[in-house]
């Protein structure tokens, strides 16, 4: 049965029942539209649902039920790191003395947002061992594209105007080839190693003089720590070329090491991410982007600078590689990773990897006998299934995320990274309890089971989510986003 507050709001609408009142008008004659030209003013009253205040909380709150978050329960997406988010940090970026102040203000009166993000870019500085950070991208893509624009701004500067590839592992994340295209430059794709790490004899052919610099993932996407570092750091830099490292995967290694110290002249971190801010469906996020000493004019504009008295100033260097934002990146986010960093301090932070990659081998020991590990050893902070182990039954990796909607799970990330057919990817995070995980483990062995004894019933979920299995190509390509696209 549907409930009368089940349904669509437009259907709840009755004419007149409305939910607010504003204040009586204060001043005499004029109206709010007044300076609209006659011809670009409303005809029509715009058709918006009447109904009551109370309709709409209802509304909101039923549709929010609908919804998973990390709030809601366990998310163990692999490559997306949803910890949780602190509610402190929410306190200090709703604080009015940030909230309040407008983007275009003058700095002398901005003074304490200049000092958060300046203090922030020191901190992320002080972690990566690298010279000076922007927090100006808005994600960890946009911060990929920064990075790329920086390293050819270093070429064209020199003259080098040949450097137009850059080299891409096969394991690496979709938007690294994505942001080399959109920058320009060329995609040399080279091999991983059956240990799943870049394969040294792959990548020695492909460097010369057209080679911008390479994009590495440490620990990588399979959840495995690049070994071969300071040799690939050695080979790239000898042809001329820079090292750039996404930085979407610190989490495993946040305090332990450094990319500045394995060689890499640029990077970029997703603060929402590594430094616990709420992402998922697109965001906000944002995502500083550091560089080595010696390439700091190139840091996008403007850049946030400190004088002798310890005031605040923006900087616009000629030799910048542009501006990449409006403003000074996600403020939100950046007063929520600062938040946290000061909230777990120096020691604690250290303390954030070693767990997360505990918890990432606890799992994936406890679960390889019923899924297959195509890579052994130890992991990072997360790792790849290849699938069931028992490829008889025909369950896919796709039926096994979507059986696991409900257990009252967020499924992992599946199908990537592409080396493997049925991948399955779990990053369970530093922030989930013993128990949470052994109940998880115990689902995802039930599953396995449940593939072997009753397939049908897995190759069918979910069987309790508010939809059932989308046309999921349809529904990104054609999201119907209104009422009116819903009905008709
Ligand atoms: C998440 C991720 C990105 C992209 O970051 P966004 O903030 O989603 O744009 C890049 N590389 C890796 C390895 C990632 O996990």
């Amino acid at each position: 049965m549907i409930r009368n507050y089940d349904k669509l709001i437009f259907e709840l609408s009755k004419e007149g029942r409305v939910g607010y009142s504003l204040p009586k008008k204060q001043v005499e004659g004029g109206c709010m539209c007044c300076g609209i030209p006659e011809n670009l003013r409303r005809e029509s009253a715009p058709l918006l649902p009447e109904v009551t205040e109370f309709d709409v909380v209802r509304h909101y709150t039923n549709l929010s039920n609908k919804n998973f978050g990390v709030d809601t329960g366990f998310y163990p997406l692999g490559s997306c790191t949803m910890k949780y988010n602190p509610r402190i940090n929410e306190e200090m970026a709703a604080h009015p003395a940030f909230t309040q102040l407008h983007p275009s203000m003058p700095t002398e009166c901005a003074q304490g947002a200049l000092e958060v993000y300046y203090n922030l870019a020191a901190s992320l500085a002080e972690v990566s061992g690298l010279a000076e950070f922007t927090l100006n991208p808005y994600a960890g893509a946009h911060g990929e594209l920064t990075g790329l624009m920086i390293m050819r701004q270093y070429h064209i500067q020199r003259g080098d105007l040949k450097r137009t590839k850059v080299i891409v592992p096969d394991s690496a994340h979709g938007t690294n080839p994505a942001s080399a295209a959109v920058c320009g430059l060329q995609i040399v794709e080279v091999k991983s190693t059956a240990n799943g790490t870049v394969d040294v004899e792959d990548l020695k052919p492909l460097l010369d003089d057209t080679i911008a610099g390479i994009m590495m993932t440490n620990p990588n996407t399979l959840g495995i720590f690049e070994t071969e570092i300071p040799e690939i750091s050695r080979l790239v830099h000898e042809c001329g070329g820079l090292l750039y490292y996404d930085g979407a995967n610190l989490n495993a290694v946040l305090g332990k090491c450094r990319p500045g110290d394995m060689g890499f002249d640029i990077m970029h971190i997703n603060l929402h991410k590594t430094f616990s801010t709420p992402h998922g469906g697109g965001g906000p996020g944002d995502g500083p982007v550091g560089v080595r000493a010696g390439l700091e004019h190139l840091l996008p504009n403007p850049q946030v600078k400190k004088d002798e008295n310890g005031r605040f100033y923006l900087q616009c260097d000629e030799k910048s590689a542009g501006y990449v934002s409006n403003f000074l990146g996600n403020f939100g986010i950046i007063m929520r990773a600062y938040t946290y960093i000061l909230t777990l301090g120096r020691e604690n932070v250290k303390m954030v990897g070693p767990l997360a990659v505990l918890n990432a081998n606890y799992v994936k020991e406890s679960l390889k006998g019923e899924y297959y590990l195509p890579i052994e050893g130890v992991c990072k902070h997360e790792f790849v299934f290849d699938g069931l182990a028992d490829k008889s039954t025909g369950v896919t990796t796709l039926d096994i995320a979507k059986r696991l909607l409900d257990y009252g799970y967020h499924a992992p990330t599946i199908y990537f990274p592409l080396l493997f057919h049925q991948s399955i990817m779990i990053e369970p995070t530093e922030t989930e309890s013993k128990e949470t995980l052994d109940e998880f483990i115990a689902v995802m062995k039930k599953v396995a089971q449940e593939a072997i004894e009753n397939p049908e019933i897995v190759k069918s979920a979910p069987h309790s989510t508010p939809v059932r299995r989308l046309d999921e190509t349809t529904a990104a390509r054609f999201p119907k986003t209104t009422y009116k696209q819903l009905k008709g």
